[in-house]
């Protein structure tokens, strides 16, 4: 049986004992009440003959770990299991800490018909894809993700609606829509007829001053969101001719930096141009995406200021062969960025690990297929860095970018039980980051064997 069909109607047990109790102690404060009603759930022990340890940087031997309804309890050497435990045997595999992508979009899939789209589909169509993507990142064994950019907050939703149980996908920390300025990479209207042009403002994330800045922040507060992006440069996809000016300026990064600290939340700041790197990591940001013409007193900024880069590297290779292979794969615009950014952008990754800057993975997944996540693993190795750092960008770093490490980033007592497992070492061969077999979100099983396990909702 599946670990997951166990969890699941254990969940359903422990929230019908906590109903029956709470309805015979109107007084008692509802929190602590369904807080003990709990019992305890059916433990699970996950016999693992290999285990990531991300935070120390090596390959533990076989390892058995204990968990107790969505948290792990306890992590120990050799192969032990306890009363009443379910055992999931995972002989052949290693055992990684869920997950981490630092920047993805998961209400939007790059196709070659994308542009006409956006004029045809309604939000509900791209919120209907959303979820089938948000499950196709789950089974590649992405846990979590931050979501850097969406059209009208409908991740919002897509995370809440996850939260609850009605449909399967990562843990997802959102942005909501980015914040950019008139014209720029942020600015829908860019390359539109100007009828279709609307003059957008700070409600709809486009900012010109700093009131702006800290409306559009407070806007995004309103909305529930869990993190901020920015744009302080042009981009890629737009429809606009600059790929690395520079479209925000320092007071204006500086203020929605300030915005979104004052409210706890971390920024990620789509910059491809070296001065609009500067100003970010001058204003305090916490990391920089893409990067890709990054020079070395960016890097040595960043160094300085602690800031961590998501390059984003398998996207720019992506756009690049996609461009050479067909003169007609994106509009006139895009085509001439797109054949820019590639070779650019490995060769600047390369150079900012060797300078010694900070990385957490971050893959920009929505400008290639929703699922292959994993196709940064190999481009970060071929540009030099080390297999098990690569893996550690993905899973301790990206959650210490995130300020959640207490939770996920790596398998130990008391952070959710968020597992994955591949079938050999990826340390020695990093192409098994795709061959993802097991998947374990919250102590609920995704995945086992290879093959994806039904996912039936409780919530209502
Ligand atoms: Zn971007
Ligand atoms: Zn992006």
């Amino acid at each position: 049986m599946a670990v997951g069909t166990i969890t699941t109607a254990g969940r359903a047990r422990r929230a019908a004992y906590s109903f029956a109790l709470l309805a015979g102690c109107a007084l008692a404060p509802l929190g602590a009440q369904a807080q003990d009603a709990a019992p305890a759930a059916k433990p699970v022990v996950l016999h693992c003959p290999a285990l990531l340890d991300s935070v120390a940087g090596k390959m533990l031997g076989q390892t058995s770990v204990v968990i107790q309804g969505d948290r792990v309890t306890e992590v120990v050497s050799g192969y032990v299991t306890r009363p009443e435990a379910d055992v999931v045997d995972l002989a052949g595999e290693t055992c990684l800490p869920g997950l981490i992508d630092a920047h993805v979009h998961l209400s939007s899939e790059f196709t070659p018909t994308v542009y006409s789209d956006m004029l045809h589909f309604n939000l509900a169509d791209w919120v209907v894809r959303s979820t089938v993507w948000a499950k196709r990142t789950l089974l590649g064994g992405f846990t979590t993700v931050r979501n850097l950019g969406d059209s009208h907050y409908e991740t919002v939703a897509l995370r809440d609606q996850i939260n609850k149980g009605w449909v399967a996908g990562p843990r997802i920390l959102t942005a909501g829509p980015a914040i950019g300025s008139t014209g720029g990479h942020a600015d829908d209207g860019d390359g539109l007829r100007m009828d279709l042009q609307p003059d957008v403002g700070a409600h709809d994330s486009i900012i010109n001053g700093t009131a702006d800045a800290w409306k559009a922040v407070r806007e995004h507060y309103k909305q529930n969101v869990d993190t901020i992006k920015i744009m302080t440069t042009g981009g890629v996809l737009d429809l606009s001719g600059s790929v690395d000016n520079s479209q925000l300026t320092e007071e204006e990064t500086k203020a929605l930096v300030a915005a979104a600290h004052e409210y706890g939340y971390i920024v990620g700041v789509h910059a491809h141009g070296a001065e609009g790197i500067r100003r970010a990591v001058v204003a305090g940001a916490d990391s920089i995406e893409h990067g890709t013409f990054m020079d070395a007193q960016d890097m040595k900024l960043m160094k300085e200021h602690g800031t961590y880069y998501v390059p984003t590297i398998y996207t720019g290779t992506y756009v690049t062969e996609k461009a050479k292979g067909n003169p007609h794969a994106y509009p006139p615009a895009v085509q001439a960025k797109a054949l820019l950014v590639g070779p650019q952008l490995m060769k600047t990754v390369g150079d900012a690990y060797k300078a010694g800057v900070k990385f957490a993975y971050g893959t920009d997944a929505g400008v290639f297929p929703h699922g292959d996540n994993w196709k940064d693993f190999p481009l970060l190795v071929q540009v030099g860095m080390p297999a098990m750092y690569a893996l550690q960008m993905a899973t301790i770093n990206a959650a210490t970018l995130l300020k959640k490490d207490k939770d996920i980033g790596s398998v130990a007592a008391g952070k959710y039980a968020d597992i994955v497992a591949v079938p050999g070492d990826p340390t020695k061969d990093i192409t098994l980051m795709g061959k993802v077999d097991f998947v374990m979100k919250g102590g609920v099983v995704f995945k086992k064997g290879g093959a994806e396990q039904v996912f039936i909702s409780t919530a209502h």
